[in-house]
């Protein structure tokens, strides 16, 4: 067995805080400040939670939207046009510059 100093039975985890006698630890654990960090830590999760999901929705909305603007796929245009269709474009810009 080892000190009285590492009893993890006495170890507040939510405080960090460690305590030698039962009765010290029962009183913490029935304090305001034990019980006003345990709300705090809910809360903070609760709200973390939250946030986790409205990133969550702000995402598949913005991937709807993207899908949305994809519509018309661009790429088969591309393959329509590679027909002979870029050496035109070439011609174009060159009469543009001359
Ligand atoms: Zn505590």
């Amino acid at each position: 067995m080892e000190k009285d100093e590492g009893d993890s039975s006495l170890y507040c985890e939510l405080c960090n805080k460690q305590y030698l006698r039962p009765q010290q630890f029962d009183n913490h654990i029935n304090s305001y400040d034990h019980h006003h960090k345990q709300r705090l830590k809910e809360l903070r999760q609760r709200e973390f939670y939250r946030a986790l999901a409205c990133r969550r929705q702000r995402r598949l909305r913005e991937e709807r939207r993207r899908q949305r603007s994809f519509r018309r796929p661009r790429h088969l245009q591309n393959e329509e046009r590679r027909g002979g269709g870029e050496e035109e474009e070439e011609g174009e810009r060159r009469d543009g510059v001359l």
